[in-house]
């Protein structure tokens, strides 16, 4: 059986319909969208091995089916620079978590490769009661938030759909380049979309997908948080 489906039913199994976030990036690997190095470090010292198999800079989140929304529970700490760093934020987002939630359930703490600022896009799925499965894409911050300057489309996507939903906002000449701001690799963002049209057809199970942020670079992309639920 593929990680996917292991993934997915062993979720379904505990009656969790959040995957956690390495769960929700393997999926994403399995279906050749890029994402950040990450393992899940169950202590201080088992992060600070990571951290150095993975290279600094390291950003370390909170791993748990109870917190959703991790940094609004102080459960992600980016740029961290040595071990040192490493093994105070550990500390500091254990702590932070039980302040949030005391009874939360720890699977452990993620540590991941720090990506590098650069365009932030958002790559989205629902299944729609009407039309199934749907794709959304958009550029991060205030463009999906206050301007609300998405495109969807209905999946199965063509190449040329996806397309069409990165050079049809109102904000593509951003990826287009301005100023010191090389631009986007456009192809590197359609292979995502393409590729999470297959993923969220493959596995009608999905109710919401969301890849938010993802780096757009001008070679390549890569993933910095994805969550999955399942219905
Ligand atoms: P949340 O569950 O709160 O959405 P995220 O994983 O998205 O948590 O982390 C919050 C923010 O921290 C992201 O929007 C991004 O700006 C930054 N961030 C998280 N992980 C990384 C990473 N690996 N590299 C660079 N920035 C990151
Ligand atoms: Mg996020």
């Amino acid at each position: 059986m593929n990680q996917t489906s292991k993934i997915i039913n062993q979720a379904k199994k505990e009656g969790r319909k959040a995957l956690l976030e390495p769960e929700a990036k393997t999926i994403c690997m399995e279906y050749g969208i890029p994402v950040t190095k990450f393992k899940v470090a169950l202590n201080v010292n088992e992060a600070a091995k990571y951290a150095d198999e993975i290279g600094y800079p390291i950003v370390l989140k909170i791993v748990s089916p109870d917190i959703i929304h991790k940094s609004d529970a102080g459960g992600v700490v980016v740029n961290l620079k040595n071990p040192a760093e490493v093994a105070d934020a550990y500390k500091k987002i254990l702590e932070n978590v039980k302040k949030y939630k005391s009874d939360a359930k720890i699977v452990g703490v993620l540590v991941q490769e720090m990506a590098p600022q650069s365009t932030e896009v958002i790559v989205g799925a629902i299944k729609d009661p009407q039309f199934g499965q749907t794709v959304m894409f958009g550029l991060g911050g205030i463009f999906v938030e206050i301007l609300k300057d998405v495109n969807f489309r209905i999946a199965p996507l063509t190449t040329d759909d996806a397309k069409e939903m990165i050079t049809q906002l109102k904000a593509y000449p951003l990826l287009q380049g301005y100023r010191n701001t090389p631009p986007a690799d456009i192809d590197a963002l359609v292979a995502i979309l393409c590729s999470t049209s297959r993923l969220v057809m493959d596995n009608p199970e999905i109710k919401e997908l969301d890849l938010n942020p993802v780096m757009a670079y001008q070679k390549g992309a890569k993933t910095v948080d994805a969550r999955i639920i399942l219905e």
